[in-house]
């Protein structure tokens, strides 16, 4: 089947063709056709599979062929009664005019975190390129108000919003849902996990009941399955692949670590490896994500954190950098790398492993973008093995554990069920004698920095002084620039 087959508009296929798609992905296949139909969809699809056209497509073929209202009306003199309505919504300053004019769009998209809200209306406007008068806008936390409010006076078709702030927005009569057509709930599970049912409630009851719904989910079970019944209307169910479908272009791996100093220096080593393009590094903390990319810089590497706590200008402009090749390591919280698609990450890394089996197939996705192939390493300490066991059993799919020569773990590397075990050469990372004396104590808690072993306690392998010049010959990475270690000293 192709676009043209579906039926699509003249400039949204014009669109495709320069976007480079000859032709739709499997969920795009299947949604598509349903949702010209304009029936309710509940769509499980994984991440990557080209879920954002599929429910971006339909809705601008709807709204290429309709009229758009004019928006701002004619003045015209306000009655007394619309005068104190207009008052009681706060929409006045003093002179009785109407201070502001609610946006009415005719879609609106919610998406778990600002970054997925960015990467949706940046496709909405690659495909409706062709199509004049078309606007797609993001409202997301983070973002300064005055700047939103610009963009609500714009009274844009498409919305693409994080749910707290759009409720904001509504709060303050800056948005009148009386002509959405479309509501798309995007990562539905993820939205819920992140506690946001309460504020999708308030907004949906918003929206006029004749509206189309469209809901996408890595999982339409549990939870999630139970409101995706309930805001929709005779959905059809679309399961192109579950959350655990085999990222079959992504090779996956693991390697077992002793302490922390041990993970630092492999990251380290692995890093270097010049096949890669550009990585991302998953940490459980935002801390973590700073310090480590901290020290990759100090170790010669171009690197860059991402999370949450930074402000949405500083997000975008890191995740700028990385599209544009700028930055080659982005280290990274689940929450902010969710949605990331650059094309040239050729490599995610597990510095931590996920606290979901969802979230490692989410990650491992961020690789093997756009056809092409990608490799997800997991550096893993032994007190962990029973996480990747749940991984595996989500994913039913075993994760070869490796073993790089030089980092060899201590500990005799779990092997069975057909995992290919790794050989321990026998000798303590703690002895390897290059990294000891520079202590800055491990945080506390973290089991892989307590090996009762001299010295080892108090690494984190990160602190460099004194430091060794020579110790580890540099080498010219992919992107140039001679790079020193970190944690091999
Ligand atoms: P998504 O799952 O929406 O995040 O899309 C994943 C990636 O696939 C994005 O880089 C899209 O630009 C790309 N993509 C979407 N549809 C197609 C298609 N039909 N052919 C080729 N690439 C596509």
């Amino acid at each position: 089947m192709t676009f043209a087959e579906i039926g699509l508009h003249e400039a949204l296929l014009k669109a495709l063709t320069d976007s480079g798609y000859t032709e739709p992905t499997p969920v795009q296949a299947q949604t598509i056709p349903a949702a010209l139909e304009g029936r309710d969809l509940l769509v499980s699809s994984q991440t990557g599979s080209g879920k954002t056209a599929a429910f971006m497509l339909p809705a601008l073929h709807r709204f290429a062929s309709q009229e758009r209202p004019a928006f701002a009306p004619a003045p015209r003199r306000t009655s007394n009664q619309e005068r104190q309505s207009a008052r009681a919504l706060g929409h006045t300053r003093g002179n009785d005019r109407p201070r502001f004019q609610p946006a009415q769009p005719k879609m609106l998209v919610l998406a778990p975190t600002r970054e997925l809200a960015l990467q949706v209306t940046a496709a909405a406007d690659k495909y409706a390129g062709q199509l004049r008068r078309l606007k797609a806008v993001a409202i997301l936390g983070g973002m300064p108000y005055p700047k939103q409010m610009e963009l609500l006076s714009r009274n844009p078709e498409i919305l693409v919003a994080t749910p707290g702030r759009l409720i904001d927005h509504m709060e303050s009569g800056k948005i009148d849902f009386s002509q959405l057509q479309i509501l798309v709930l995007d990562e539905a599970d993820r939205m819920l996990d992140m506690g946001f049912i309460d504020d999708i409630e308030k907004i949906i009851s918003a929206t006029p009941a004749s509206r189309q719904t469209m809901l996408f989910s890595a999982t339409l079970e549990g939870t999630v399955g139970q409101m995706a019944r309930k805001v929709t209307r005779d959905a059809l169910t679309i399961q192109v692949d579950a959350a655990h479908t085999k990222h079959e272009n992504i090779e996956q791996r693991m390697h077992f670590v002793d302490d922390l100093s041990h993970k630092n220096r492999l990251l380290d080593h692995l890093l270097r490896d010049v096949s890669i393009d550009q990585a991302l590094v998953f940490t459980a903390t935002k801390r973590d994500a700073d310090t480590i990319s901290d020290r990759l810089n100090i170790a010669g590497f171009n690197a860059a954190a991402l999370h949450g706590d930074m402000h949405q200008g500083a997000r975008n402009r890191t995740l700028s950098a990385m599209r544009r090749g700028q930055v080659q390591i982005l280290v990274a919280t689940d929450v902010a790398a969710r949605g990331i698609d650059v094309p040239t990450i050729t490599h995610v890394f597990n510095y931590d492993l996920p606290k979901f089996a969802e979230d490692y197939v989410h990650r491992i996705g961020r690789t093997g973008r756009a056809g092409r192939n990608g490799l997800a390493i997991s550096l893993v300490n032994h007190a962990e093995h029973f996480n990747v066991k749940k991984i595996e059993r989500f994913t039913k799919q075993m994760i070869p554990v490796e073993v790089v020569a030089g980092h060899e773990p201590t500990r005799r590397v779990p092997t069975g069920n057909g995992r290919p075990g790794g050989k321990p050469n026998g000798r303590p990372a703690w002895k390897s004698g290059d990294n000891r004396g520079h202590g800055k104590t491990a945080p506390a808690g973290r089991s892989e920095a307590r090996t009762g072993k001299p010295g080892a306690a108090k690494h984190d392998g990160f602190v460099r002084a004194p430091h060794r010049e020579g110790a580890k010959a540099p080498r010219t990475g992919p992107t140039g620039g001679n790079r020193r270690t970190y944690g091999d000293r």
